[in-house]
């Protein structure tokens, strides 16, 4: 899967992680603790569980992203491979590096 492929794959997945989250605890933000309150525990560790995976995908997607600090990659791939990530760095599809604007 191209590197761009599996990025928008894991964006989209982060969204809809995100919608689900909203959608059945009623909050983007973990509801304060309401103590003995049965739902409030199952809203909160809904909250919790949706959370931990946006995160690993999240950092699942920093890998992804190319990273000239560590990587020091010096592209000589056609500009055809080239594309703009999200914050509108440009990188190489192919290779990974980022491209000079
Ligand atoms: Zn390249």
């Amino acid at each position: 899967m191209a590197v761009k492929k599996a990025i928008s794959s894991i964006d989209l997945l982060i969204q809809e992680k995100k919608e689900f989250r909203t959608k059945v605890v009623g909050s983007e933000e973990l509801p304060p603790l309401i103590q003995g309150d049965i739902i409030n525990r199952f809203d909160r560790a809904m909250w919790s569980m949706l959370q931990g995976d946006i995160e690993w995908l999240q950092a699942i997607k920093r890998q992804l992203l190319p990273d000239q600090h560590r990587t020091k990659i010096v592209c000589r791939h056609p500009k055809k491979d080239h594309d703009t990530d999200g914050s509108g760095q440009k990188y190489c599809m192919n290779c990974n590096a980022n491209l000079p604007m």
